[in-house]
This record gives C-alpha cells, sequence and structure tokens, in this order.
C-alpha cells in the first residue's frame, strides 16, 4: 500500500505588502525572523498567485474561495451568503442573504459607526429578534450573528439590488440602494430606526442591508479530490466557506482574530486532525491582515514571527512524524500596511513537501515579484497532485 501523504493548507491573513519607508524600502515579510519559512522556501517552490480574480473584490471571502480551489468568477455570489453558511443558515433555490450590519447613523443620515459602536452580542440579538418580530414576514426573516454582524434572508427577487459596503463610507452620507429590490430595502432600512430606538443602551439606531447573494454551489472536496479536509479559523467568512465546501470546521478555544490568538491551539488541531485521518487541513490566521488594517507593521511583524515559531515550526516537526507530507503557504490577499486595505494584486506562495527537493527560493514579495501570476484556484489541485 502508498504510503498517505497529508496536506496543510497556512493563510496567513493579508500577510502580503509593499515596501514600507520605515522599513527601509522593505516589507514586514522581508524583516521577519522566520527560519522555518526560508527553510521551506529554500527547499521548495516559491511564485505569485492571483488569488483575487480581476473585477472581483478583494475580499477574504474571494481570496479563500481561490485558495480552496474553487474559481471565484464562477462560484462566488456575493459574502452574505458565506456567512449565512458559518451561522447554520441554510437558503432555500428562491432565498438571497444579506448582511445586515446594525450600524450608527446621525439625523441627516451620515454614517457615523459601520459597527453600531460594537453592541455586545446578547443585546445586539435582542434588537435582532425585535426586527423579526416586527419587520420579518413569509419573505424576509432576521437572524442574529455577532455583534453588529447579522443576516437578513429575502426573496431572490431583491438580488439586483446595488448597496454600498457601510465600512467604505465613514462620515458619509449612507447612498440609498438602487436598482431591482431598492424599494423593498430602503423601506426595510427605514422601518428598522423606529425599532432600535426603543434600545437605550446600544448605539447602533439603523441597519444597513448589503453584500448580498444566493447560497454559492462549491462541490465538496470528497467530491472534486477525494479527500476528507479540517479547517479551523476565527472568521465567519472562512468558516462559512469551509461549511460550504464540506470541510469539517473545528473550533478553538481563545482563536480571537488578532495577535492573541491560540496559535499553538491552531496547530495542534491540525496535527490531530491530519493523525485522526483527514488528507487535508486549513490553518487560517487573521491577525496579519488586522495588523495591515491598523497600519501596525511590528504588529505584522510580530504575527509572522508568531505563524514561523508557533505554528509552522512544530507543525513541520509533527507531520515529519506522521510520514509523507505537503503544505501551502499563501495569504488570501495582501493588505498593505501603508493603505490600510486590501488590494488585489498577487501575491507570494509557498508550495513545500517532506522530500525537499523543490528549485528553491525566497517567500517575499520581491522575490517573486517576476514570477508569472497563477490562478489562486490553481494551486490547491497543484499541492495536491504534483
Ligand atoms: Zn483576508
Amino acid at each position: 500500500m502508498r504510503a498517505r501523504t497529508v496536506h496543510v493548507v497556512c493563510v496567513p491573513d493579508g500577510c502580503a505588502d509593499e515596501p514600507l519607508a520605515e522599513l527601509a524600502g522593505r516589507t514586514p515579510l522581508e524583516v521577519a525572523f522566520t527560519p522555518t519559512l526560508d527553510r521551506l522556501a529554500a527547499t521548495g517552490i516559491v511564485g505569485r498567485a492571483a488569488v483575487i480574480p480581476e473585477g472581483l473584490p478583494a475580499g477574504s471571502d474571494v481570496g479563500n474561495m481561490a485558495i480552496l480551489g474553487y474559481d471565484p468568477r464562477v462560484h462566488h455570489t456575493g459574502r452574505a451568503p458565506i456567512e449565512a453558511a458559518a451561522m447554520g443558515i441554510e437558503l432555500g433555490p428562491d432565498d438571497i442573504a444579506f448582511r445586515c450590519n446594525l450600524v450608527t447613523v446621525d439625523d441627516d443620515g451620515t454614517l457615523i459607526d459601520f459597527a453600531g459602536g460594537h453592541p455586545p452580542s446578547g443585546l445586539a440579538a435582542q434588537a435582532v429578534a425585535a426586527l423579526q418580530a416586527e419587520l420579518g414576514s413569509v419573505e424576509v426573516s432576521f437572524h442574529a450573528g455577532v455583534q453588529y454582524r447579522h443576516c437578513m434572508v429575502a426573496p431572490a427577487a431583491w438580488g439586483g439590488v446595488r448597496s454600498v459596503p457601510p465600512h467604505d463610507l465613514i462620515g458619509r452620507p449612507l447612498p440609498p440602494p438602487s436598482g431591482p429590490g431598492a424599494a423593498e430595502v430602503a423601506a426595510l432600512v427605514a422601518a428598522s430606526r423606529p425599532v432600535l430606538a426603543r434600545f437605550d443602551a446600544m448605539e447602533a439606531n439603523q441597519i444597513w442591508l448589503w453584500g448580498q447573494g444566493r447560497s454559492p454551489e462549491l462541490p465538496s472536496l470528497a467530491s472534486r479530490h477525494g479527500l476528507s479536509a479540517g479547517l479551523v479559523t476565527a472568521v465567519d467568512l472562512v468558516r462559512g466557506l469551509g461549511v460550504l465546501a464540506g470541510i469539517e470546521v473545528h473550533e478553538v478555544e481563545g482563536a480571537t482574530g488578532l495577535v492573541d490568538t491560540n496559535w499553538e491551539g491552531k496547530r495542534d488541531i491540525a496535527l490531530q486532525s491530519l493523525a485522526d485521518g483527514a488528507d487535508l487541513f486549513v490553518i487560517h490566521v487573521e491577525a496579519t491582515d488586522e495588523s495591515g488594517h491598523a497600519g501596525d507593521v511590528a504588529g505584522k511583524i510580530e504575527g509572522l514571527e508568531r505563524w514561523d515559531r508557533r505554528i509552522l515550526g512544530p507543525l513541520v516537526e509533527g507531520l515529519d512524524d506522521l510520514g509523507r507530507w505537503r503544505l501551502l503557504v499563501v495569504p488570501d490577499h495582501a493588505t498593505p500596511c501603508a493603505l490600510r486595505t486590501h488590494t488585489p494584486d498577487p501575491v507570494p506562495f509557498l508550495m513545500a513537501r517532506s522530500r525537499g527537493d523543490g528549485p528553491g527560493g525566497c517567500f517575499t514579495e520581491a522575490a517573486v515579484g517576476s514570477c508569472p501570476p497563477v490562478a489562486g484556484h490553481h494551486l490547491l489541485p497543484r499541492l495536491l497532485h504534483r
């Protein structure tokens, strides 16, 4: 019998960056002390991956969908239905899901906070229950999520509505939705105000509906590649992709989405799951993306060093004990610290295997800058079959 090969995909969210003056023209990936990454790159394959196809938003939903091997141009229907899957909401064929933010606006409709002052989830759930009681119908239902992030299920006929993501509009008036379904969506947004006004303890005073779409059809990794797979993440979007792709989503205590996350816990659950028979495990860590959004260069470097010291080093030792392995490291997009937002540019990737017989290189933006980008969704098949 041929020995089993196990596979690990590591996603340091948003870790790719651009040269920074404060790092003397280098990037966090170049500056961070990452002996294990360096060693894997020296005996593996490095290159550049177009994880965000042209014309699609540079979001974690798109990038991670590509990393899981699905062409976002074919499969991406919106971010809200992925989050709905993470919340355990099943959409019917005539349903779409909207992201329903609890937001704070002033009297003339200027957006003050897209996160509605980060209400505690318990209080927010009461508010969402009130929205459901008063605005819910046969066609429309509200579902409580976490803090300001909730879901509304609506008829597919409203799918063409154009409604902007509120985090792009802080300090500006929220433009009314347009297109098919706009009147219905605007009416619900207006009707949410008197309902939320009763929740004195909450800063949020209105909903905002956006990011809608039908449930994407993602043929499972089992059906596509004959694989059983596991995943760990602190992020709803990535969890939702896992649910939709038939990947077992593991929960780790202390997975925060920040640099204080439970790095060892994520590593150990990956190794345990592979030892228990999984063929593939995806480790997603949000921390480097958060540092990018905060413009926190030192934090991003620290995140990369923790990846190396607390996940990759011991992970590779554990994989060696399991037998033959293959590893892919790739961010789902870049989040340059100077820009504090995502960019759609191709990102560096690294593939390594237990035999360590690749041509070698460096896992940095500059080192792969002249490589022709490969489509992001081709990486996983290449990892599995090369
Ligand atoms: Zn991301």
